[in-house]
């Protein structure tokens, strides 16, 4: 159901971690259209915002809630997501959207049913130079594309275990993004088609992935995901065109350099965009539910081969 586009939208957040503090508490209060009520939590209780053990309790104290941000672990997601349209509520999911396809698509015809807003996000989406890459590559031929997406795990992901156990995705919790971004540019009909799943040998998901797809146009597109880089950090993604022309997306989309020369260097306001969007999702009553980044990993699991990588210590 459609609402006015000034109306402000109380929201609760469910998992208070990194994610939630870092990045949808101040892109909340930084959002007019949004009033942030509560949160919920097992344990987590951040400064500064009424917190509860869990949703239930939190909706029970705050019927006014309007809408709800899942920002817990993936293996956790579905219960509450379902639970919270079941409640009709509208629903922002932190990325992944489920720890598997059908947790997603259950939860999207399940919004459909009962007529409430369902976003599926994809922060890297939202990174300042994705349009201008999508529109370089509209207007070319490309001959190759490869995704270098490396990350120190110890730095970015402390005590979180969850990462490396079933349905934590690994490498892939970042590696998900650079997905994102490569399904929003040259289009969802991405296929896999080699995976070298590298997964240690006390750990249920892999910790380093090499990767081989193609595009819709047969495109080759390679990607090298790394969980272990320590100093400089990579977030980048290649394209080469037959015409020779060459872009560069870097920090994750922040930066853009073609043919060698800077054209885009912006501070990033993903979270910002993402509610943005939700917003304008709810006042027009419709939802955003995309899981070709999702089905991706889904299909490097099934076809990946298995490489047993030394233990990790945290
Ligand atoms: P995190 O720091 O481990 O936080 C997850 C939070 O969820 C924890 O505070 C945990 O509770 C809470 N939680 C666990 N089970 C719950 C339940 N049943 N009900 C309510 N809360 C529950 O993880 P994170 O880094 O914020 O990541 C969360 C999600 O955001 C992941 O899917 C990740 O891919 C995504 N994300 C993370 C980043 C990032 O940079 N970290 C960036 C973008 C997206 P307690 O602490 O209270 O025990």
């Amino acid at each position: 159901m459609a609402i006015s586009a000034n109306k402000v939208v109380k929201i609760g957040l469910v998992g208070l971690g990194k994610i939630a503090v870092d990045q949808h508490i101040p892109a909340l209060r930084g959002n007019p259209g949004f009033e942030l009520v509560a949160g919920c939590s097992p344990n987590a209780r951040p400064d500064g915002i009424p917190a509860y053990p869990s949703m239930e309790a939190m909706l029970a104290a705050h019927p006014e809630i309007e809408a709800l941000a899942i920002c817990t672990p993936p293996q956790v997601r579905h219960r509450i997501a379902k639970d919270a349209l079941a409640t009709g509520r509208h629903v922002f999911l932190e990325k992944p959207p489920g720890a598997t396809l059908g947790e997603a698509e259950v939860l999207r015809s399940f919004a459909a049913e009962k007529g409430v807003t369902l976003l599926a996000s994809w922060h890297s989406r939202f990174a300042p130079a994705v349009s201008l890459t999508r529109a370089w590559i509209a207007q070319r031929k490309l001959k190759s594309m490869h995704i270098v997406w490396k990350e120190n795990v110890r730095q970015w992901h402390p005590g979180q275990a969850w990462i490396f156990a079933p349905g934590g995705m690994g490498v892939f919790d970042p590696g998900i993004n650079a997905l994102s971004i490569l399904t929003a540019v040259v289009g969802d009909a991405v296929i896999v088609k080699k995976a070298d799943l590298h997964i240690p040998v006390n750990c249920d998901a892999p910790i380093a992935v090499e990767m081989e797809m193609t595009t819709a146009q047969g495109v080759p597109v390679r990607a090298d995901f790394d969980f272990l880089q320590e100093n400089l950090q990579t977030w980048s993604i290649f394209a080469e065109a037959e015409d020779g022309g060459k872009l560069s997306l870097g920090m994750g989309g922040a930066i853009l350099e073609i043919d060698g020369q800077p054209v885009m260097k912006e501070a990033e306001r993903e979270y910002p965009g993402l509610y943005a969007h939700f917003h304008e999702l709810i006042a027009s009553g419709a939802s955003d539910a995309d899981f070709a980044p999702l089905r991706i990993v889904a299909d490097a699991f099934m076809l990946g081969k298995r490489i047993a990588a030394p233990e990790y210590i945290e």
